[in-house]
């Protein structure tokens, strides 16, 4: 997701409104690195626009995501979905005990998946995931 304006342009050309709601949303995920779940989204909202719906945050989420302009991701130990605005391929390190997700910045030479078959299965897409501790839960555990 590069800018709010870049996703309005989006949603008109689909036939979808955009409402001051949807936009508040916009601006909450427009470079946004912490891989909010939709009810961080949501109270964040919520402290903006009282009257804001949790379904409004979901179907927000739902349409964006349906015109590929942000991730949905999960991680090993969280059952709940966590939204990513940045499309572009990148790995993430998953915090095993604040379960914090975070992306690893270093780029990567471009791998042509469509050439990269294994077993038979055709990749399109590659997303890793590191699990771990995080500087600041080390520390945590250390002092225990
Ligand atoms: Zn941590
Ligand atoms: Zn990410």
């Amino acid at each position: 997701m590069k800018s709010i304006d870049e996703v309005i342009e989006v949603f008109q050309k689909h036939g979808q409104k955009v409402t001051p709601q949807r936009r508040e949303i916009l601006k909450i995920l427009v470079n946004n690195k912490d891989h909010p779940k939709a009810e961080e989204i949501y109270r964040i909202l919520k402290n903006r626009m009282p009257d804001v719906t949790l379904a409004t945050v979901y179907n927000t989420l739902n349409v964006l995501r349906d015109l590929g302009m942000i991730e949905s991701i999960g991680v090993i130990g969280d059952d709940s979905v966590h939204y990513d605005p940045t499309t572009e391929a990148h790995d993430h390190l998953c915090c095993m005990r604040c379960k914090r997700i975070m992306d690893i910045e270093k780029k990567e030479p471009e791998v042509n998946f469509t050439q990269n078959e294994i077993s038979g299965f055709q990749i399109v897409k590659r997303m890793v995931t590191y699990y771990g501790y995080c500087p600041e839960c080390q520390k945590m555990l250390k002092t225990i």
